[in-house]
């Protein structure tokens, strides 16, 4: 056992640890020379890759944030109460905005000029009026918010509330009121032809997801007011 161990001593090459310890030692050395240049260089790769890379995904998270921030409630957006001093009657029951008023008139005396006769049906609706119609109907109907929701917006959320909205009507088809099928009628074609020189705008199409087509319901753009209400729907 004695003689093993003495071999084993002598048996390691003195020359060979030291040359293995001087190379060990180089390359650390040569490591700690070069880690600053290692690491300005992986951090360049670094930031090229977030730049080509990166970029994309990080305008996706904010274009959705945005989206997410226009807080609307089953796809309906909020909508503020007109202030009273804003608010003019032009006909028994119906209210609007004292700015479309105007245009609303001439509209609907243009139209009775190419034989066409417009019925005002709904101006502006408080967000109280709004909260009845939206929660009786809704338990009358049994329905669930969501689906009340594509016929009628929740209070708060309605385009009435701000007087820029009204619903027409056809005289000649009042059968037809609050209907889809009013877009079979004179007044609706005329509507489509005609509204824009007055700046009314259909406010719920075919396209939309959220809201079942409303061919009745049109709103007023044709004030500064007006386009900062719908500022974030026309987006
Ligand atoms: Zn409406």
């Amino acid at each position: 056992m004695e003689q093993k161990k003495e071999i084993n001593q002598f048996d390691i090459p003195f020359a060979k640890r030291t040359y293995l310890n001087n190379s060990n030692s180089r390359l650390l050395k040569k490591l700690l020379i070069f880690s600053p240049l290692i690491f300005i260089l992986f951090s360049l790769t670094i930031i090229r890759l977030i730049r080509e890379i990166g970029f994309e995904p990080l305008s996706n998270v904010n274009f959705q944030t945005e989206r997410n921030q226009d807080h609307r409630i089953l796809g309906h957006l909020p909508y503020k109460e007109i202030p009273k001093d804003k608010l003019v009657l032009i006909e028994p029951n119906i209210e609007v905005h004292v700015d479309m008023r105007e245009s609303l008139l001439k509209m609907r005396e243009e139209a009775k000029k190419d034989g066409i006769y417009l019925v005002f049906l709904s101006g502006y609706r408080s967000i109280n009026l709004q909260n009845n119609i939206f929660y009786s109907i809704k338990s009358i109907r049994n329905q669930e918010a969501a689906e009340r929701a594509r016929v009628s917006a929740p209070p708060g959320y309605s385009e009435h509330s701000t007087g820029f909205a009204i619903d027409i009507g056809d005289a000649t088809k009042r059968e037809t009121d609050f209907e889809t099928e009013f877009e079979n009628t004179g007044a609706f074609k005329w509507l489509i032809k005609n509204a824009a020189k007055f700046h009314f705008k259909l406010s719920f199409n075919k396209n939309n997801k959220y809201i079942d087509y409303e061919p009745w319901h049109w709103r007023y753009e044709g004030s500064i007011d007006a386009l900062k209400v719908f500022e974030i729907s026309n987006k």
